[in-house]
């Protein structure tokens, strides 16, 4: 009877000096685990142009179908993107899409605040999705090596 308590108190006074892994959201941020899967972004080339061919692989492989890809032809006859656009509110982050591109033009973000009171607004367009992912390092990284 009295072994079991004894244990109980241990493992309460082993807890109580260990630092709270409990955050005061959302005062203190949350840091993403390096293979975090958040926000879908398109990666871009160095003069800031999307580096998707617009080919349509992930818009094919996504199960929630929330990804449109509008392809279109610039003036040298190459394929490129009119207009990729994702809704959020379908999408389940399961990464097959960023799995499925033939030229790593997208990578699972770090953003994970993506709540909002209008769901028109979690359709994000080109600009959009383009954004904050240029300026990311660790979108950068995510895309080329996770393959
Ligand atoms: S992460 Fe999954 S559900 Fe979301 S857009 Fe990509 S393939 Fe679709
Ligand atoms: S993001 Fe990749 S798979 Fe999707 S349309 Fe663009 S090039 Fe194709």
């Amino acid at each position: 009877m009295l072994k079991p308590l004894l244990n109980g108190l241990w493992v309460t006074l082993k807890h109580f000096f260990k630092k709270p892994i409990t955050i005061q959201y959302p005062e203190e941020k949350w840091t993403p685990p390096e293979r975090f899967r958040g926000r879908l972004v398109l990666l871009c080339s160095d003069t800031g142009e999307p580096l998707c061919v617009g080919c349509g692989l992930c818009e094919r492989i996504c199960p929630c179908e929330c990804i449109t890809v509008i392809p279109t032809t610039n003036d040298n006859g190459v394929r490129t993107l009119q207009n990729y656009s994702i809704d959020l509110m379908r999408c389940c982050f399961c990464g097959l899409c960023v799995e499925a591109c033939p030229v790593n033009a997208i990578a699972m973000g770090d953003e994970y605040e993506l709540a909002e009171y209008h769901k028109e607004k979690s359709v994000l367009n080109t600009d959009a999705l383009k954004a904050p992912a240029c300026k990311s390092e660790s979108c950068r990284a995510i895309a080329p090596e996770s393959k």
